[in-house]
């Protein structure tokens, strides 16, 4: 990496814009007093990030800008750039050729802009530390600053040292690492703080949540009590009206049968009451009667004309009023009984009775005709012709009737038989329908109990319905699926419809007041904003997971910054123990030669402990980067600080030097020039060491001698050879070493202005 050139524009009293080469590894700038060669050197400073306004001897940002003269108006910006080549890619960045530029504005406000980009000041400190131009600026010595590095306290010293050595990097690493530490701590305890608030609530909502799933279990378990009761209800119903049914079945028709058979019943003994059979009877008495009329009167006319045929024929006359009967008569008489008994004892017992009437009206007709025979002696007679064919007539015709009267009779008899078997049926009859009555009574109160049994099964059912509705309201369709519930007994076995039916109906009432008292206790634990609380929860859990989890992730980036820290500490420590000791040869060696014998030493010492903040200060800038700055003019001396935060083991430097042919020792006891020749001593030890790229020297030789400027002429020849160097200087020794040599003026415009000047040029303003 080489630095080309630097652009100045509005800068200071640089109104217009000016650009410097850097050619040769010696370039002078030489020119009158107040001509603007300091402002060149202070350009560097501004470019690199300086954020000491005073070490730019200005107040604030605006001091920077060109302020204008009569003839000039002054400028609303000021920029600075550094043009490196960069070839050899020594900054970390892509390209061949890189431009740092810094501007400010009247406001105040700054911007970096790296290859014409804005970037964070942090940016650019970090890219130049890769290239060992650190922000101690140990190499650009102002104008004054030759014994800088004497005067510096030695903590200062030390990161001089530091910077000069090219730790910055780790140096800011291990800042960024403790910055990140500081952070991770801070936001532990903010994620701390934010789980400490949360706890409570989150232990709340966890009571809640309990509660909840409590409540859940006891909703599920009333599901399943649902279930149970709902499918045993349903399967107890439903075969209870199917029994029902079967039941009424055989009765119901019973029950009709017996009103068909009492109906019939009825209309039998109603029919026999108004039967015509008796009639038939009384009708057939009477011709009986009629006809057995008939024959008395026949026999009594037969018995007369016999009579008289007797009288005609008698020969002896009756002496008294007895009549004499023709043996004839009574031998017929007497066949005719023995005739009709045989006949009637073949009968039944009526009709021996009727017989034995009938020849009881027979013999007493065969008595009166007797009697009367006697009588009628006397009358006149009627021709005897006549009378036998009246006897004939007669004869015959009581022959008809008898006959007829016989079968009347017979008629009489088998009717009687008939209506005396009748009312033997009826009685039986009677007997049924008594029978047939006291069975559908019996029949109706058993029909009457199922009736009320199927009454009570249809409320039940109603009830049922009411239940299953209320059951799907609270518990959801789920619960309706009871249909397809398998129910285990507790031995594991399935419970079977008939083992449901066959159940103590007070069991399942117990199920029913079991349900409602859970019913009542799911009510009271009130479900209402459940999901909410639940949903709450579950994301008050997940944020309070995430908060551990950050916890854990920070604790463990904690303590990776610990390691980190740890690492560059030890590395740090290793690197500035071993430069230092190159260093303190070097600077022995500059300083034997500054002073032709003598030593100067290097040396770590332990301060006191003390906060970093007394000296210097983590400045936040507007970019949000951060610079780290010495605090200006602070030149040590604060070990009285009592601050015990301990500075891990970041120690000072102390200068120990012993002049040639001198008792005394220490830096107190030296000259000006001496301090001046101790002090670039040391920083040519130092830029030797670790050239850094470029080194800026504003009249560090003001206070040499002439033999001295040869030394350090020599000296400055040698540093060159690794960094370039860029000298302000009024020294021909020192002019005469420049390959370039730039001369600045400045009119009455009091802008300054740039010219390219040989040696013998610049040896008018040489002293
Ligand atoms: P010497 O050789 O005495 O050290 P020099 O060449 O280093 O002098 P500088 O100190 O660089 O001179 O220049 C100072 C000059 O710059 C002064 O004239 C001062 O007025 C001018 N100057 C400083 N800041 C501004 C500014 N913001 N606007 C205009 N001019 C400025």
């Amino acid at each position: 990496m080489r630095l080309k050139s630097i652009e100045l524009s509005g800068f200071k009293s640089f109104a217009k814009k000016t650009e410097l080469e850097f050619a040769s590894a010696i370039t002078s700038i030489v020119g009158p007093n107040g001509s603007g060669k300091s402002n060149i050197a202070e350009s560097f400073r501004f470019a690199l990030g300086e954020q000491s306004m005073k070490s730019m001897r200005g107040r604030r940002g605006e001091d920077m800008i060109w302020n204008g003269s009569q003839n000039s108006p002054r400028a609303g910006r000021a920029s600075v750039k550094l043009i490196f080549d960069n070839a050899d890619r020594a900054l970390a960045l892509d390209f061949d050729e890189v431009v740092i530029e810094r501007v400010v504005n009247r406001d105040g406000t700054n911007q970096y802009l790296l290859n014409s980009s804005e970037v964070r000041l942090r940016d650019v400190a970090e890219l130049l530390a890769q290239a060992n131009i650190g922000s101690s600026s140990h190499h650009i010595i102002s104008q004054g600053e030759a014994d800088r590095a004497l005067s510096a306290s030695p903590r200062e010293r030390r990161e001089m040292l530091e910077d000069a050595l090219g730790l910055t990097s780790f140096l800011y690493k291990r800042q960024e690492a403790k910055r990140k530490l500081e952070k991770t701590a801070e936001n532990s305890q903010k994620v701390e703080s934010l789980r400490r608030e949360l706890a409570p609530h989150l232990r709340f909502l966890a009571g809640q949540v309990k509660k909840i799933e409590d409540s859940q279990k006891l909703r599920d378990d009333l599901g399943q009590k649902y279930l149970e009761y709902l499918k045993r209800e349903s399967v107890y119903l439903r075969i209870q009206k199917s029994l029902a049914k079967e039941e009424r079945d055989a009765p119901e028709k019973e029950h009709a049968l017996l009103n068909q058979t009492i109906a019939h019943l009825r209309s039998v003994l109603e029919k026999k009451r108004e039967d015509s059979e008796t009639n038939e009877l009384m009708r057939l008495e009477s011709e009986m009667h009629g006809a057995a009329g008939r024959r008395d009167a026949l026999v009594r006319e037969l018995g007369r004309i016999e009579g008289e045929l007797a009288a005609e024929a008698r020969m002896v006359p009756v002496p008294s009023k007895e009549a004499s009967v023709p043996s004839g008569e009574v031998r017929t008489f007497v066949e005719r009984v023995e005739q009709e008994l045989d006949a009637a004892l073949k009968g039944s017992e009526s009709e021996i009775k009727n017989t034995l009437l009938g020849l009881v009206v027979f013999a007493q007709e065969f008595l009166r005709r007797i009697a009367t025979r006697g009588e009628i002696a006397h009358k006149p007679a009627v021709s005897h012709e006549e009378l036998l064919e009246k006897k004939t007539r007669l004869e015959n015709e009581l022959q008809e009737i008898q006959k007829k009267e016989g079968s009347l009779r017979a008629e009489v008899s088998v009717l009687r038989l008939q209506i005396e078997g009748e009312k033997d049926e009826n009685r039986s009859a009677e007997r049924e329908l008594f029978v047939a009555m006291s069975r559908r009574s019996e029949l109706e109160v058993a029909l009457a109990r199922l009736e009320a049994r199927a009454q009570a099964l249809v409320e039940d059912e109603a009830r049922f319905k009411a239940e299953c509705g209320e059951a799907a309201a609270l518990m959801g369709r789920a619960v309706m699926e009871y249909e397809n519930t398998v129910l285990y007994a507790q031995s594991g076995d399935m419970v079977t419809d008939a083992d449901m039916v066959d159940e103590d109906r007070t069991v399942q009432g117990e199920r029913r007041r079991k349900l409602e008292r859970q019913k009542i206790r799911l009510e009271e634990a009130g479900l209402g904003s459940a999901s909410e609380i639940l949903k709450e929860h579950q994301e008050t859990l997940e944020r309070d997971q995430f908060l551990a989890r950050e916890l854990n992730d920070l604790a463990a980036s904690a303590e990776s910054l610990n390691g980190l820290i740890d690492e560059l500490t030890g590395t740090l420590e290793a690197r500035f123990v071993g430069g230092i000791e190159k260093i303190n040869v070097a600077f022995n060696s500059f300083f034997q030669v500054m002073f032709g014998g003598g030593s100067a030493s290097l040396a770590l010492v332990a301060e006191k402990k003390k906060t970093r903040g007394a000296k210097s200060a983590a400045l936040d800038t507007e970019d949000g980067g951060y610079f780290e700055v010495k605090g200006e003019g602070d030149k040590g001396g604060s070990e009285e600080n009592g601050d015990e935060e301990d500075e891990d083991k970041e120690e000072g430097v102390e200068i120990t030097v012993s002049l040639p042919h001198k008792r005394l020792k220490g830096l107190h006891a030296l000259s000006g020039g001496e301090r001046a020749l101790t002090s670039i001593a040391l920083i040519f030890a130092m830029s030797q060491v670790n050239p850094p790229p470029f080194l800026i020297l504003d009249e560090t030789d003001a206070a040499l001698d002439e033999a001295n400027s040869r030394r350090y002429g020599d000296m400055i020849e040698t540093l060159a050879r690794h960094s370039q160097l860029i000298l302000i200087t009024h020294n021909r020794e020192t002019m005469s070493r420049a390959g370039v040599l730039y001369g600045v003026t400045m009119g009455s415009d009091g802008v300054s202005k740039l010219l390219s000047v040989k040696f013998e040029e610049a040896l008018a303003v040489a002293k």
